[in-house]
C-alpha cells in the first residue's frame, strides 16, 4: 500500500509545473500558463463562472406559497434539505483532506475553489429555512441526519467510504474515496434535485428550486473534477488500475443506487403529485449507470441507458449553461469568458 506524500509548503528544488497529481513534487507557486494538465484552466474558469450566493435569491414568493404546501410536500421538502445540510459539511471538510495531499498547485486550487462552493451550498440550506420555518424547527431540521434512521444508514455509506483515505490516506484509499466523492455528489442528491424540479415545473416553491439548480450545476462540475483526478491517478499509477477496482466500483454504485432508491421511495412516497415512483427508480438506475461509466466501470444495472425523466433535461441542461430556466437572478458574476486572455492553455 503506496501512502500518500502530504504536499508541502514551499519546495525551492521543485519546478512550478508539478510532477504528478500525488506523491510528486511541484514549488507550490502557481501560474496558470505553466500546469501539468491541459484541463485544469478551463475547469477552473467554468467554476469562478458559477459563482452565486443566496442573498442573490428571492424568497419572497416561497415564504407565501410554504403553507400552502400539502403536508406530505413540507415534510419531504425539509427532509431533503436536511439529508443535503449533512452531506455538503462533511464534503467541505473532505475537499479540504483531498487538497493536502494533491501535489499539483492547480489541482490544490480547485480543490480549495470546491469547497468554498460547498459552504455556498450549506449556507443556502439555512438561509431557506430561516425564510420559511421558525428557527426552533430550522434547529429540528438541521438534526435530521442524527435521528432519521434511513438517512443515518445513506449517510454512513459515504462517511465511511471517505473515513479509510481521512485514517490511513494510501493511493488505493483514495481512489475508493473518490467513487464515495462521485456517489455523494454525483447520485446522492439526486431523488432531492428530482423533487424540487417536480415542485418548480408545478410553479411551486421557484425560488427554493433556483437554489438546488445552482447546486446541481456546481456538482455536476465538481463531478467532473473528480472524474480527471481519478483518471490521472490512475495514469500516472497504472497498477492500481485493476479489474479488482472496477468490481468494486460497479458494485459500490449498485449499492449506492439502491439505497438512493429506498431514500426516494421514502420522501416521496406514491402520492406526490406529479412524480411516478418507477419513473424516480428508473432515473436513479439510469444516473448510476451513468456515474459508473464515466469512472471506467461496467453499468451495473442493465438497460437504463437513457434519462426516464424526459421532463427533467430541461431543468439538467441549466448545469450545462445551454439555457437558463429560472431567471432568478442577474447574471453579472458570469464574467468569466473564453476571451479573457491567456487561452494557449
Ligand atoms: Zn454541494
Ligand atoms: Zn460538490
Amino acid at each position: 500500500m503506496t501512502k500518500l506524500q502530504r504536499r508541502v509548503l514551499v519546495d525551492e528544488g521543485a519546478p512550478n509545473c508539478s510532477t504528478a497529481i500525488i506523491n510528486g513534487r511541484s514549488s507550490n507557486v502557481l501560474n496558470w500558463d505553466d500546469v501539468r494538465f491541459s484541463w485544469a484552466y478551463p475547469k477552473y474558469k467554468k467554476m469562478l463562472a458559477n459563482f452565486w450566493t443566496p442573498f442573490e435569491i428571492n424568497m419572497s414568493g416561497d415564504i407565501k406559497q410554504f403553507p400552502m404546501l400539502s403536508k406530505k410536500e413540507q415534510d419531504a421538502f425539509l427532509k431533503i434539505i436536511g439529508l443535503l445540510a449533512l452531506l455538503d459539511s462533511i464534503q467541505t471538510d473532505f475537499a479540504g483532506k483531498v487538497a493536502d495531499y494533491v501535489t499539483d498547485s492547480s489541482v490544490n486550487a480547485m480543490m480549495i475553489i470546491l469547497a468554498q462552493q460547498e459552504v455556498i451550498h450549506n449556507h443556502s440550506y439555512s438561509y431557506v429555512l430561516s425564510s420559511l420555518v421558525s428557527k426552533q424547527q430550522q434547529d429540528e431540521v438541521f438534526e435530521y441526519w442524527r435521528n432519521e434512521p434511513i438517512l443515518q444508514k445513506r449517510n454512513a455509506f459515504v462517511t465511511e467510504g471517505y473515513k479509510d483515505f481521512v485514517d490511513e490516506p494510501t493511493i488505493d484509499n483514495f481512489l475508493k474515496a473518490i467513487i464515495f466523492d462521485v456517489i455523494l455528489e454525483g447520485l446522492f442528491f439526486y431523488s432531492g434535485f428530482a423533487f424540487f424540479y417536480n415542485l418548480a415545473r408545478n410553479q411551486k416553491m421557484v425560488a427554493s428550486s433556483t437554489m438546488i439548480n445552482y447546486i446541481n450545476r456546481d456538482e455536476h462540475l465538481h463531478v467532473g473534477l473528480f472524474e480527471k483526478i481519478y483518471k490521472e491517478v490512475l495514469k500516472e499509477n497504472p497498477t492500481y488500475d485493476t479489474e479488482e477496482l472496477r468490481a468494486y466500483g460497479m458494485k459500490t454504485f449498485r449499492e449506492a443506487a439502491e439505497l438512493e432508491i429506498e431514500w426516494g421511495r421514502y420522501i416521496i412516497g406514491n402520492e406526490m403529485e406529479g412524480i411516478l415512483l418507477d419513473e424516480l427508480e428508473d432515473y436513479i438506475k439510469f444516473m448510476a449507470n451513468m456515474r459508473a461509466k464515466q469512472l471506467g466501470f461496467e453499468a451495473p444495472f442493465e438497460g437504463y441507458r437513457n434519462n426516464p425523466l424526459r421532463w427533467i433535461i430541461a431543468y439538467q441542461e441549466v448545469d450545462l449553461g445551454k439555457t437558463d430556466f429560472f431567471e432568478q437572478r442577474s447574471r453579472q458574476y458570469t464574467k468569466t469568458s473564453d476571451a479573457n486572455g491567456f487561452d494557449d492553455l
